[in-house]
């Protein structure tokens, strides 16, 4: 059994994350919720007297699941390292530089995990399109859509360039390959170019596809959220395995098995 402290507890994620946790009591046992107002689980809806504290605990072996705020994800895993405690943070924003050196700097005394994506489905996307990019070579032109609710403020979704990189990674090519939207007289299409488009309308959580075009065929790949409880799966299956594992810095494909 897993025992969770949800940082984040009122927030969005942290809501549908304690929820299916405690649908699954042989799995998951809820020590606390963490956030900026204290209380119960009952204040946020679920029918437990665990608290909601306004910091983060000492429960040594505990393992920390954050969906809170860029801005104090430094203290959230120094407070980690300091109390043994393993982490898997999916809190998004956190500068790309920030994030290695605190995540390395932790590997040496807690598992630890980070993923700007937490949904199992895809992870497992973001391997078979890196494997497949490889197999098929440059001669089949491969262009990625993304399709996100209109309230949506950045472009391309930042799943879309994980697959954009996972590709250029296993193909040895770089964001300079990448080319977004296209118009006006753009010439004819680089050989190795990867297209990267952002569509935005109504109410869509998130759709992904990925496609493979050479002469005469085409693959297409493609993703659908139906709504954010992918991520909450993804982030408690990714709080079992860290508890499991030694101390060290993981992905979600090591979560999978995939890696
Ligand atoms: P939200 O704004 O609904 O919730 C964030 C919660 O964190 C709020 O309740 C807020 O009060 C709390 N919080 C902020 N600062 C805090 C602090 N210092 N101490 C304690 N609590 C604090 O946001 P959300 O939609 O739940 O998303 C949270 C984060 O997760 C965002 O960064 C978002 O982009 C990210 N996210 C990641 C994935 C993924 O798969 N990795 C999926 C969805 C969202």
């Amino acid at each position: 059994m897993t025992p969770i402290i949800v940082h984040g507890a009122a927030g969005r994620m942290g809501r549908r994350i304690l929820a299916l946790a405690a649908e699954q009591p042989a799995d998951y046992r809820i020590i606390a919720g963490v956030d900026r107002q204290a209380g119960t689980l009952r204040d946020l809806g679920l029918a437990s007297d665990a608290p909601v504290l306004t910091a983060l605990p000492a429960e040594r072996g505990a393992v920390v699941i954050d969906f809170s705020h860029h801005a104090v994800f430094p203290s959230v895993i120094r407070h980690c390292v300091a109390n043994g405690m393993p982490l898997a943070s999916g809190t998004t924003g956190v500068a790309p530089s920030t994030l290695d050196a605190e995540l390395i700097g932790a590997a040496g005394r807690i598992a630890c995990l980070h993923a700007g994506n937490m949904s199992v489905g895809v992870n497992v996307l973001l391997d078979v399109a890196a494997r497949l990019a490889k197999a098929l070579g440059l001669d089949y032109d491969i262009e990625i859509t993304e399709a996100h609710h209109n309230q949506k403020v950045d472009a391309p979704s930042g799943t879309a360039f994980a697959l954009a990189d996972a590709i250029a990674t296993a193909t040895g090519r770089t964001r300079a390959d990448m080319t977004y939207g296209r118009e006006g007289q753009t010439g004819a299409r680089r050989r190795g170019e990867i297209g990267i488009h952002a569509l935005r309308m109504g109410d869509v959580v998130g759709d992904h596809m990925v496609w493979f075009v050479g002469g005469g065929e085409r693959i297409q790949l493609g993703h659908v959220a139906h709504n954010r409880d992918i991520f909450a799966r993804g982030a408690l299956r990714a709080a079992a395995f860290l508890l499991a594992a030694k101390a060290g810095r993981y992905h979600m494909r090591d979560v999978l098995g995939l890696a």
